[in-house]
């Protein structure tokens, strides 16, 4: 899809004010830091238009962005940041639950993992978690441009023996930087949402 219009519709923190317009949403998951704001302008061709920063753990809402009136893109608070207390991860857990498990127009989630290292005990309860509800999902290993080329097959095998694909679900490799899996992903998000 090649998007003209980006909007942040809304910042959610429970179902009332989730958008009402019907529109097929992808959701963006993954740790704090690991690239979700950096791989929604890649995808919207903007820079800097979802913030992006060294700074893990700044949202806390979800969000969501309008893309032409077709799509939502929902930024999911990303896991696994420490500084956060035991009230407020319980208050994260219960919203991203909420959405996870009760949004119909939820076509498919993108858990986003770091590709420099073995995926966390936190991405891979993620990941069984979106099996047990049988969420679609892609798992998108990011920053492969800091690991040489000839180390990506290695990162692809290490996926495929830490992550057991459900059934449908790929593994597929990207970076924000040199855009690689760019229209990869765009096809994965089309072939579940039909824009
Ligand atoms: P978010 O917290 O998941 O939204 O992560 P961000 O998109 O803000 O990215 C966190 C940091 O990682 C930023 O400093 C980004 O510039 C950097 N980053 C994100 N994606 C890539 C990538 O594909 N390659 C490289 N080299 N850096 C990236």
């Amino acid at each position: 899809m090649d998007v003209h219009n980006v909007n942040i519709d809304i910042s959610a923190v429970e179902p009332k004010q989730y958008p009402s317009n019907g529109y097929p949403e992808i959701a963006l998951v993954g740790r704090s830091n690991v690239g979700k704001s950096s791989l929604t302008n890649v995808l919207i061709n903007r820079n800097g238009y979802a913030r992006t920063s060294n700074k893990p753990g700044k949202t806390q809402t979800l969000n969501f962005y309008n893309l032409d009136e077709k799509l939502f893109f929902v930024d999911i608070p990303g896991y696994g940041y420490a500084k956060i207390s035991k009230a407020q991860r319980a208050k994260w857990g219960e919203m991203i639950e909420t959405y996870l498990t009760t949004r119909k127009q939820l076509k498919g989630v993108v858990l986003l993992i770091d590709g420099r290292r073995a995926p966390s005990q936190d991405d891979l309860q993620m990941y069984e978690f979106l099996k047990y509800y049988d969420i679609p999902t892609l798992v998108l290993a990011t920053k492969m441009d800091k690991t040489p080329k000839s180390k990506w097959n290695k990162e692809v095998s290490i996926l495929n023996k830490t992550v057991d694909l459900n059934d449908g679900d790929e593994i597929q490799l990207f970076s924000a930087l040199s855009k690689y899996g760019k229209e990869e992903v765009w096809k994965w998000i089309e072939s579940k949402t039909g824009v």
